[in-house]
């Protein structure tokens, strides 16, 4: 089974607009990575990946691979697959002469995608792909994600 996660507002969260994070790293990679994750990501993480599950990063942004990698590993989260901006207008837009929708998980048969942003939900309804909308500070969200990625898992 495969779950990915949108960055921007879904896993990089600003302590500003109320958010708990994860402790910055230390310096001088705090230099270098300034995002901050949405406390309880490397948790979640790790309890998917023993459910078995692969992990993969889907962002609309042109943030590198290689950085997006690089930040999640410093927390100790390894990462199977990123799609970013560039990557989905190569794979994804390219071969459609139709505008295809901002995010299209489905292409990359990922299973359950999680994701801030109402008109991926939307999409995932109209294109038929499973999004998990999450939304403001919410205190249960690593067990909301791993009851829905369960619930996934059970047979039709
Ligand atoms: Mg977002």
């Amino acid at each position: 089974m495969r779950i990915s996660f949108d960055l921007d507002d879904t896993l990089f969260v600003a302590e500003e607009d109320g958010f708990a994070v994860e402790p910055p790293l230390r310096f001088p990679l705090n230099r270098l990575f300034q995002e901050r994750l949405r406390k309880g990501t490397p948790e979640l993480m790790r309890r998917l990946r023993e459910a078995g599950w692969e992990i993969w990063i889907y962002t609309t942004s042109f943030r590198s691979p290689f950085y997006i990698r690089s930040l999640f590993r410093h927390y100790g989260i390894p990462i199977d697959e990123i799609v970013n901006g560039a990557r989905h207008e190569r794979e994804v837009q390219a071969e459609h002469n139709d505008p295809m929708p901002s995010k299209y998980p489905a292409h990359y048969r990922i299973d359950l995608h999680v994701d801030d942003d109402r008109s991926v939900y939307q999409n995932g309804a109209y294109y038929g792909f499973r999004v998990f909308l999450i939304g403001p500070p919410d205190d249960e969200w690593v067990e909301k994600i791993m009851q829905e990625a369960m619930r996934r898992r059970l047979p039709k």
